[in-house]
């Protein structure tokens, strides 16, 4: 976002407008901790008329975030949404960079006439937004919130409530500030959250530490699921439909379990295959460490995206040809994966 953007973007907030925040389909803790920190910062700077719309339903764990009570979910209330779409004057896409992402509201903001301004760290963004502020190498679009309210002139309005907002996407968006991307510009904003009222304790055990125990029983069903490829130097997990109805199976239960695969030590590159008979499609989380680029990985061969080591995507096979196809294409990657 050039200087003179910001400057066309805090004249045209100079007044009051009707605003609409959307994140990604199935958002996550930087897509609900991004749309509601903005959401606080709008109503405060000058109590414009906003309302966050997610495409649909989100993890348990992100349901006391300051202001989650005010959400809108598109697949449950369309009509409402599409209306506030419809009458809105500016729309912020937040946390993704095309308009599939978002699923079945893709052809409403599409259509809509509002004046669009992303703020994501995703690669390869559309061209749809009259402004953007995209940039790959950071960490979170929470901490870009940060950025944007900070060249706002606004750090002062930044109360208990967004700094909460913004300090949970950071944490979940750099895995609790392990990832590469996080720097020392994140460091420096996460002490200024904390500063303005964020609870880092309250929050860490808020998304970290409210598992069931039926939770803690899929876990286990994964672990006992995970392979191991070791000439690839990669572990995949797998979970049915089956076996998520065995463990009572909660949206948000699977999140984060990825990851353990990337933990073996000498694995850099990790997948879970997560059967959705509803969509009719096995959904695909892939991780890495190093230079390896999942998000071309998953942009190659399933109809995915994301960053460098973070990507989801999907495929309409069965979970066992899912994974046949994952095995087959991984020695074409052999030197990549055993070069890191
Ligand atoms: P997850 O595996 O947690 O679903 O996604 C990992 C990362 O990749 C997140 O940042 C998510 O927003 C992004 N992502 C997931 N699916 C897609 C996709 O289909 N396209 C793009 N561009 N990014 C995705
Ligand atoms: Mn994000």
């Amino acid at each position: 976002m050039t200087k003179q953007d910001i400057k066309a973007v805090k004249h045209i907030l100079s007044t009051k407008k009707k605003i609409v925040i959307v994140p990604h389909k199935n958002p996550d803790g930087d897509a609900i901790g991004s749309t509601l920190g903005l959401f606080h910062y709008l109503l405060k700077s000058n109590n414009h008329k906003v309302h966050v719309i997610v495409p649909n339903d989100y993890p348990f764990f992100l349901k006391w975030i300051p202001g989650n009570d005010t959400i809108l979910k598109h697949d449950s209330q369309t009509k409402a949404c599409d209306d506030l779409i419809n009458d809105a004057d500016i729309i912020f896409t937040l946390d993704f960079n095309a308009f599939h992402r978002t699923g079945n509201m893709e052809s409403v903001l599409a259509k809509s006439n509002a004046i669009k301004i992303m703020i994501d760290h995703h690669q390869a963004p559309d061209d749809y937004a009259q402004y953007m502020f995209s940039d790959v190498s950071m960490s979170s679009t929470c901490q870009m919130i940060y950025h944007f309210i900070d060249m706002l002139g606004d750090t002062n309005l930044i109360d208990s409530d967004i700094a909460t907002c913004l300090y949970v996407g950071i944490m979940t968006d750099t895995g609790s500030f392990r990832f590469s991307s996080t720097t020392s510009t994140t460091h420096t904003i996460i002490a200024k959250l904390i500063e303005k009222g964020a609870n880092n304790t309250a929050i860490h055990n808020n998304i970290y530490d409210t598992n069931s125990y039926a939770r803690l029983q899929l876990l286990g069903c994964a672990l006992t699921n995970l392979r191991v490829v070791p000439e690839s130097r990669t572990a995949y997990i797998t979970l049915s439909q089956d076996e998520l109805q065995k463990y009572d199976y909660k949206k948000g239960d699977t999140e984060g379990i990825v990851n353990y695969g990337l933990s073996l030590d000498g694995v850099v590159l990790a997948a879970i295959f997560i059967e959705d008979r509803n969509e009719g499609i096995i959904k695909i989380s892939l991780r890495s460490k190093g230079n390896f680029s999942v998000n071309e990985m998953s942009r190659a061969h399933f109809e995915g995206g994301g960053h460098t080591n973070a990507a989801g995507g999907k495929s309409y096979l069965s979970l066992e040809k899912t994974v046949e196809k994952f095995i087959s294409i991984l020695p074409s990657y052999n030197k990549a994966l055993n070069d890191e």
